[in-house]
Order: C-alpha cells, then structure tokens, then sequence
C-alpha cells in the first residue's frame, strides 16, 4: 500500500479546464471516495492519478515518489472500471491470471495467488467457465480479481457497480468493504452515488466543475457541510 498525493493538479483539454488545481493527501490504506455530479472530472482525476492521462500542471507523487512522469504500467496501480473488459476468449481462472504471467512468477505461485483471490471473492467455483457464462456481479468480481492478483499498492474504481441492479450493487458494496479490511490496501473509489460514498467512504472528497468543495469524513461532511453545494448534494438537513 500507498500513499497518493496530489500537489496543485491541473487538467485542460485543450481550452477547457476540467481540473483546477487539486491539492490532496490520501493516506496509506485509506478509502477514500471521489463524489460529485457527472461532469465534474472524478473520472479525470482518477485517471490523472493512474497515469493514463498527463496531467497539464502539477505533481503526483505515489508512496511519497514523484511519478508524474512515470507510465501506468509502473506506477503499481489496479484500475477497475465500470465496464468489465474481460478477455471472452479466457476462462476465469486465465483472466485472473493473465497479468501475472509477464510478471516472471513461477506456475505455482501464480496459482496459489489466483486461488486465494478467488475464495476472497466467492468466484472459486468459477474459475473453468468464460465471462459469458456468468452474471454481471460474478464478472465484476472476477474483474476486481484480477486487480487484486498483482498486489497493487493503489486500487481505483471508477464507478464499478454502476451497471448492476440494486440488489447486486448493495452485496457488491459490501464485498468492497470487505475486502478493504482485509487487505487494507489504499483505495481511491468514484461514483455519483451518495449512499455509496457514505457508506464505504473513511474520506469523501467531494467535487464539483473540476474543484473540491470539501474534503472530510462521511458524518462531518453530512453534520457540518462546508457550503450549499455540499449540503445539497449529501442531503444534509440545513
Ligand atoms: P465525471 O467522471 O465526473 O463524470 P469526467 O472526468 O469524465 O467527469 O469528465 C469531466 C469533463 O471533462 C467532462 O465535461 C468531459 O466531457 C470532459 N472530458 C473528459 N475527457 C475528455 C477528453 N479526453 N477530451 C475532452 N474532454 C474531456
Ligand atoms: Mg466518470
């Protein structure tokens, strides 16, 4: 696990700047959670921080490095989007795997990795069948096992529940919340979803035109919302 720090962020797509100088300090093993409504620039953000997209202005530093200059690849990040991207042709166990195998491991560690992430994940009996052959949780899971497989120092979700029923969302929430207790890797999630945020959130950085309106705990943000906005959007009383 890491620490992920950003120092005066900025980002601009050619006239338009989505992100506006973005200070923030996220701890070793925090889940922090990135809310705001669509359009704001969470996905940017996130984006910027994994290194799929160079910032215009400012630093990212990871474990206290500066890697503002250092590709995704290295940057010892897992992404988990909302669309799943699974390899059709593979079976789970092989997606799961598939990241590993470049990674110079040796068969039976690969495998001894792939079966602890799939009990963690309930996915264990799963591990023959194609993504076709599964429902949308199961192939989210199987996604999250994947990110999970090359012990990354940082996982970001952007939105992964999104394109499940509430039901589905609800177990899936809690299954994110439990596996960041048990491995207590630094998590930076996004959503647009407040009760999300609230309930897996230990920070909530709340955003809004590519600004941070407010940074703090779940009940300080909802109990002493800093402005309108962020009352509004929390559904504070006030
Ligand atoms: P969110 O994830 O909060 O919905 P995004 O970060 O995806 O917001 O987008 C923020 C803004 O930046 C949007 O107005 C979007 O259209 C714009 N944007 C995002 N990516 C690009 C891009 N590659 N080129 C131009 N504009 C972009
Ligand atoms: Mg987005």
């Amino acid at each position: 696990m890491a620490s992920v720090t950003l120092k005066n962020v900025s980002k601009s797509f050619g006239a338009y700047d989505v992100i506006r100088s973005i200070d923030l300090e996220i701890a070793d093993g925090e889940f922090t959670v990135f809310v705001g409504p669509s359009g704001c620039g969470k996905s940017t953000l996130l984006r910027l921080i994994a290194g799929l997209v160079p910032v215009s202005e400012g630093d990212v530093f990871i474990g206290g490095e500066q890697v503002t200059d250092v590709p995704a690849s290295k940057r010892g990040l897992a992404f988990v989007f909302q669309s799943y991207a699974l390899y059709p042709h593979m079976n789970v166990s092989r997606n799961i795997s598939f990241a590993l195998e470049t990674a110079r491991l040796g068969r039976d560690e690969i495998r001894r990795r792939v079966t602890k992430v799939a009990e963690m994940l309930k996915i264990g009996h799963l591990l023959d069948r194609r993504p076709r052959q599964l429902s949308g949780g199961q192939r989210q899971r199987v996604a999250i096992g994947r990110a999970l497989v090359g012990q990354p120092e940082v996982f970001l979700f952007d939105e992964p529940l999104s394109n499940l029923d509430a039901d589905l969302r609800m177990e899936m929430r809690f299954e994110i919340a439990k596996l960041h207790a048990d491995v207590k890797t630094t998590m930076i999630y996004v959503t647009h979803d407040q009760t999300e945020a609230m309930t897996l959130a230990d920070r909530i950085v709340i955003l809004n035109q590519g600004r941070i309106e407010q940074v703090g705990r779940p009940r300080e943000l909802y109990d002493r919302p800093a402005n309108r906005f962020v009352a509004g959007f929390l559904g504070s009383p006030r």
